[in-house]
């Protein structure tokens, strides 16, 4: 096997005709070359016929094509798919495909585990285990969409599956302008949402980037002494912090934030919860999004009663905000949110 080969999946579109221009191409071929991975999710060189016979001959000497192994496939009886992937080093991830309406939403991971220990979230009892590269996250994307059905596509792809994507900027950056690539796969920005735990570097570097996706901030908690304890990220980067670059995100016309918020029975589901949520949201503009707990032995919490949802929901609306109740999608196959998980030791 040689080991100079370049793995084009995670390479942008102007990284690739820079490639061929090396190899001696024009940088047309280049596009061409990023068009068949990303677009028609080629994986054979010999397959790409557009291209002179002789120059599939050298790429297939010069480039690999790599995906993430399907090691499992769970179905929830909602419809909701859970594929467990390998990688190359055999470090394992989960992504998630959720179907609502003729749509089909795609819940990818940034990273193998996560650092970040929230006290609700399974995922963070992996502890980081490493970053993905970028070829690794798109891959998960052209992973899925090889799985579907002729007709089928996926509509909008949401970065909530495993791992912070903001402690793993540059390479969900590079995975972001790939995918977003008209001549790609060709998401349009409006269609991906980076959802963070308020990590406030990462949202000003997001920012100060030209992305432009959705952004969705998770925020559990409306005082520091709650998210202190829940989300240990807020130790550091605390309430006040977090919606002050919040407030400073700019936001395309006609586009809000939203506000993630978990509830855990008798944790941060008062009723004096959702009045100090009004106010900390007040001039956002914004909806919240409502996570009743994906419960696990496991874990310590327990979900807020429905009622209690309902009723926290009607304060929020009734002062104006937009609130939703995020209905448990995959909790069959524990592929809600929350959820994933790769035990480490296998048998
Ligand atoms: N690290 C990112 C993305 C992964 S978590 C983030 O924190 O936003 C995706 C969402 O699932 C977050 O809003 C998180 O608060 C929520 N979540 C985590 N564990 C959960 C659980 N057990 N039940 C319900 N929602 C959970």
């Amino acid at each position: 096997m040689r080991s100079d080969r370049v793995d084009v999946v995670g390479l942008l579109r102007e990284e690739i005709e820079a490639f061929m221009e090396e190899l001696g191409e024009p940088p047309y071929r280049g596009r061409q070359l990023f068009q068949w991975v990303q677009a028609y999710r080629a994986l054979d060189p010999a397959s790409m016929t557009s291209l002179p016979r002789a120059l599939r001959d050298r790429l297939a000497v010069h480039v690999t094509v790599s995906r993430p192994e399907a090691v499992r496939v769970q179905r929830s009886q909602d419809g909701t798919r859970k594929y467990l992937f390998r990688l190359a080093d055999k470090e394992e991830i989960e992504s998630v495909l959720i179907p609502d309406d003729g749509r089909l939403t795609a819940c990818i991971s940034t990273q193998a585990g996560c650092p970040l220990a929230c006290r609700f979230c399974l995922t963070g009892l992996m502890g980081l285990r490493r970053n993905l590269a970028g070829g690794e996250i798109v891959g998960q994307v052209l992973a899925l969409q090889d799985e579907l059905a002729q007709g089928e596509r996926i509509s909008s792809i949401v970065l909530m599956g495993m791992g912070e994507p903001l402690l793993n900027f540059a390479q969900v950056e590079r995975a972001l302008w790939i995918l977003r690539d008209e001549r790609g796969a060709n998401f349009s920005p409006r269609r991906i949402t980076l959802s963070t735990v308020g990590y406030v570097p990462g949202i000003q570097k997001l920012a100060a980037s030209d992305l432009g996706v959705n952004l969705a901030v998770s925020l559990g908690a409306t005082t520091d002494s709650v998210r202190d304890v829940i989300m240990p990220i807020n130790r550091r980067w605390p309430i006040a912090e977090l919606l002050e670059a919040c407030r400073a995100y700019p936001l395309p016309r006609r586009r809000r934030l939203t506000f993630e918020y978990v509830m855990l029975n008798e944790v941060n589901d008062a009723l004096e919860d959702a009045k100090r949520l009004v106010t900390l949201l007040h001039g956002i503009r914004c909806k919240v999004n409502l996570i009743p707990l994906n419960a696990s032995p496991d874990l310590p919490d327990r979900p807020s009663p429905r009622e209690r949802v309902v009723a926290f929901q009607g304060i929020l609306h009734d002062a104006g905000l937009t609130a939703t109740i995020r209905e448990s999608r995959g909790w069959d196959i524990s592929a809600a949110c929350g959820m994933l998980r790769v035990e480490r030791e296998k048998a």
